[in-house]
């Protein structure tokens, strides 16, 4: 394979800037070296003369022992973007090219270093916004998606085993004892991929955040609320007004989650025909929305606005709040999850603790597994689910069915780690890569 070399960081003015070179080639670039050898594994402090010269600190890693699995030599120049460049002309005239976003990484994964499900997590490892995502990137790197997806491969292995020691024999009836092993195993697997779905949620919402949108209708404190959210906690990352001004849209960040809020303020809940188009565009947002807080006003009486406001949310996670309970109570509605009051900060903390409980993401629940699913993995795993889910209805075996199945959901899981894969795939990937990673 061609030898290819990139900074590891972008070319700015800086204290040092690291290049690495990685490919069967890599060791030519002694010729530019004050060096003469390399040891594996080990920084010399030597001198750089190509058509630039510098002091500089290299190191050695002998393939297949590295990050790409090929023979890699990272070099520390002074910082200064002009070295660098001067040194990458040099090492055109060596044959070596410049790498393209991703291209260790992808050779890390040609080369068996790492499987797919590692490859990405180094993309996610970068860009992770929290201290969390951080945290579950760095066990996917370390392997635990991979892990999962071998124990699950295992399961599928045994079952097939049983059906195929069958199928040659297909006048004689299937033992009791084997039919238990096959449904057990079907329902273990069930339980597993049902599990690794349900981080997917963990997964979105450290990367996206997570959405709270407040409606209601006018008056009933939607923008007090929102002002007194943003105020308790000082962590306010961005404010963006609504592109048509009708709502607003902020983020901070509760329980090391990143929140954003969206205030409904200024749209109407009636049934007005010019209102309409203002309905549809709330209902959208709601709908993105992770949780809903319906605000109402415990000085009126509940009116049709109100009841379009229940309706329109009923059915979603959402938190019934009633303001201004510092007023006398007109308001008469069950199922009210608490009273509270913006203005006097009064019962604040109780619906604070109702937020936290949403947003904080359970671990028992969610980080049952230590994984967060990628889009792409979740589109494998949800046609495992669905093609297992079909097995377990049959109350009895069709061999034939069952083989077709089963080999389908193999295939879809050398797919997730990458035992076999397109170009294409392999593109969507690491094109989302920064150059030198
Ligand atoms: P929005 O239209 O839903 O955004 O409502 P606002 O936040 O603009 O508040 C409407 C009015 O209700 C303002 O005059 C607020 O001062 C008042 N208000 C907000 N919270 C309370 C409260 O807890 N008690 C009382 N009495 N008034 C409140
Ligand atoms: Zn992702």
């Amino acid at each position: 394979m061609e030898t290819i070399y990139a900074a590891l960081s972008p070319l700015i003015t800086s204290a040092v800037i690291v290049v690495r070179i990685s490919g069967s080639d890599a060791l030519d670039v002694l010729s530019l070296l004050g060096a003469e050898g390399l040891e594996d594994k080990r920084v010399i402090h030597t001198k750089y003369s190509g058509s630039v010269n510098d002091d500089v600190l290299v190191t050695y890693f002998k393939g297949p022992a590295s990050y790409t699995g090929e023979d890699v030599v990272e070099i520390s120049f002074h910082g200064n973007p002009l070295i660098v460049s001067s040194a990458f002309a040099d090492f055109e005239k060596l044959g070596f090219r410049g790498a393209q976003p991703g291209e260790f990484t992808k050779r890390a994964f040609i080369n068996g270093k790492i499987d797919l499900t590692q490859a990405e997590s180094v993309a996610e490892l970068i860009d992770s916004k929290t201290k969390r995502g951080i945290d579950y990137s760095y066990s996917q790197l370390k392997g635990s998606m991979r892990k999962e997806v071998e124990g699950i491969r295992d399961i599928f292995i045994n079952i097939l085993t049983v059906i195929e020691a069958h199928i040659d024999f297909p006048e004689e009836d299937i033992e009791e004892a084997h039919e238990n092993i096959v449904f057990n195993n079907l329902q273990t697997l069930r339980d597993s991929v049902s599990e690794i779905l349900r981080s997917y949620t963990t997964h979105k919402v450290l990367r996206d955040g997570y959405r709270i949108a407040i409606v209601g209708k006018p008056n009933t404190g939607k923008s007090s609320l929102m002002n007194y959210l943003l105020k308790e906690d000082r962590a306010i990352v961005s404010e963006v007004a609504g592109t048509t001004r009708d709502y607003i849209e902020s983020s901070f960040v509760l329980d090391g989650v990143p929140v954003s809020l969206v205030d409904t303020a200024g749209m109407r809940f009636t049934d007005d025909a010019i209102e309409k188009a203002g309905i549809e565009k709330t209902v959208s947002l709601i709908n993105d929305a992770d949780l809903v807080v319906v605000l109402l006003d415990n000085s009126l009486p509940l009116n049709h606005e109100d009841e379009n406001v229940l309706s329109i949310t009923e059915g979603m996670d959402r938190l019934l709040v009633v303001n201004k309970c510092d007023s006398q109570n007109i308001l008469d509605l069950d199922n009210v999850d608490c009273h509270v009051s913006v203005k006097h900060d009064k019962n604040m903390k109780v619906f604070l603790n109702m937020c936290a409980a949403k947003v904080s993401l359970s671990d028992a629940d969610v980080f049952g597994k230590s994984v967060m699913v990628t889009e792409r993995q979740k589109h494998y795993f949800d046609q495992i689910l669905t093609s297992v889910e079909k097995l377990i209805e049959y109350s009895e075996i069709d061999f034939d069915i069952f083989e077709y199945e089963l080999n389908s959901s193999l295939r879809l899981l050398s797919e997730i780690t990458g035992l076999s894969y397109t170009e294409d795939v392999l593109s969507n990937i690491f094109d989302n890569f920064c150059i030198g990673k």
